[in-house]
């Protein structure tokens, strides 16, 4: 009875030499369910989130969880009921959480480019604030409110100008990123923002980047965020809470990054150092709350041996799985059998889907011992993989399963093909 638990992935662990998420046997769940199948640790969503709980104990502090991380109803519904806000960046993302059974008023909306439909349909909702992005936002969104006798909550996503040190295309709060408002210009865009009679300030945001595994670059951005703040209200205006993003890292391939609890930790001693400790803050998490709850089981469909490299080809690709072919990203494979002998057999592959596409690869040079008919799970698959799925090749999306001790709980069916041409119409 060996329990091997995986790096980073405290929920998942070998049992018998079978793949576990929590008490279910993946192979069993892939028998039931088919693959590719996503399979969620509640517990560990939940003790993702117990971090940063633990964090804020005896603080005013709100944690809106980024759902584009992870969109799926029962995911929303469970840190809805742990009492989560949520940050969202479309009319969808409103709907979504909505419909899970959040609180309007916990929700924050982000994003650069907000329609004015999608404004208008968040002020109807009574969303607790609009993250604006621009100055030309501003306008709108003013129009918008004041065309409806509303007044439209509002923060100012500041770009704090400093180096996550991640991926480049998901780092966000530098200079010649698209997201907020320079550095330089943010007190007179406060003024301006100040000044309209369909705004009403209430915060100040920012959002460095994701997948920061060093805890350097919240230090600087906490304060020149804290500058900030001391600015703007040293001119009148008066800045009710402090939103610090998300961006935190996971354990993808032996990442490092700070636990919540012990950043938070950091960034507390700084706020109270500088007599800002009771100030209202909320945080977006992401990643960090559901990147390491979540697998992906796959097939393998054809071993495919060549004269460069040997492929294994297996039935998710990058439709289910984006982030290989998006950000070069690393998700650990691992067999949901454990072979009888470690490494006699095994050999070099590229694990790659079946879509037609040099860039349907999910991971390079991998070592496994497999053979066709056997399955594989890719770890680390709770974050960003899901929510930015598509049916290219007319590919269904995965079915997804919420594991909660020995139970489990089919949360999406796979996508059937009456699903993916619902609203397409023949000549
Ligand atoms: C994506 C995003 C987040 C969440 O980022 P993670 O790296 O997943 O924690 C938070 N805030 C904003 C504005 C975002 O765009």
């Amino acid at each position: 009875m060996s329990a091997t638990l995986l790096p980073g992935q405290p929920h998942v662990h070998y049992e018998n030499s079978q793949l576990h998420v929590e008490g279910c046997s993946l192979d069993a769940l892939s028998i039931t369910h088919g693959t590719p199948l996503f399979v969620y640790s509640k517990a560990s969503m939940l003790d993702a989130l117990a971090a940063y709980q633990r964090g804020f104990a005896g603080r005013n502090a709100r944690i809106c969880y980024a759902m584009k991380a992870n969109s799926s109803l029962a995911i929303l519904q469970l840190f809805a009921k742990a009492g989560c806000g949520f940050d969202i960046v479309s009319e969808g993302e409103l709907a979504r959480v909505l419909a899970a059974g959040a609180d309007a008023s916990k929700v924050i909306f982000s994003g650069v480019g907000k329609t004015r439909a999608e404004m208008a349909c968040a002020l109807e909702a009574g969303i607790g604030c609009f993250n604006v992005e621009s100055e030309a936002e501003i306008d709108v969104l003013n129009e918008v409110a004041l065309g409806m006798g509303k007044q439209a909550p509002i923060s100012i996503r500041v770009n704090p100008n400093v180096d996550p040190k991640t991926h480049p295309y998901i780092s966000t709060g530098l200079k010649g990123n698209k997201f907020g408002i320079a550095h330089e210009r943010t007190l007179m865009t406060y003024q301006r923002a100040a000044a309209l009679p369909g705004l009403k300030v209430v915060g100040i945001d920012c959002h460095i980047g994701s997948q920061i595994t060093e805890e350097t670059p919240y230090l600087d951005a906490m304060d020149r965020m804290l500058d900030l703040v001391e600015s703007i209200e040293a001119a009148g205006i008066p800045i009710h809470h402090i939103d610090f993003g998300g961006g935190l890292g996971i354990n993808y391939n032996g990442d490092t990054p700070p636990a919540a609890d012990a950043l938070w930790h950091k960034l507390l001693g700084k706020l109270d150092a500088r007599g800002f400790g009771q100030r209202q803050l909320m945080i977006e998490p992401g990643r960090s709350l559901v990147g390491n709850a979540g697998v992906c089981v796959t097939e393998v469909l054809y071993m495919k041996p060549g004269e460069q490299k040997n492929f294994c080809i297996v039935d998710a690709a990058m439709n289910d799985l984006p982030r290989p072919a998006m950000y070069q990203a690393f998700h650990s494979i691992v067999p949901v059998k454990q072979a009888a002998s470690q490494s006699s057999g095994a050999e070099v592959f590229d694990v790659v889907g079946p879509v037609c596409e040099s860039g349907d690869w999910i991971g390079h040079d991998r070592t496994l011992q497999v053979q066709s008919g056997d399955k594989l799970a890719v770890l680390s698959a709770g974050a960003y993989c899901m929510s930015m799925s598509s049916n290219y090749n007319s590919r269904p999306k995965a079915a997804e399963v919420l594991v909660d001790g020995a139970h489990s709980h089919l949360i999406r069916q796979r996508d059937s093909f009456a699903d993916q041409i619902r609203g397409e119409k023949l000549l």
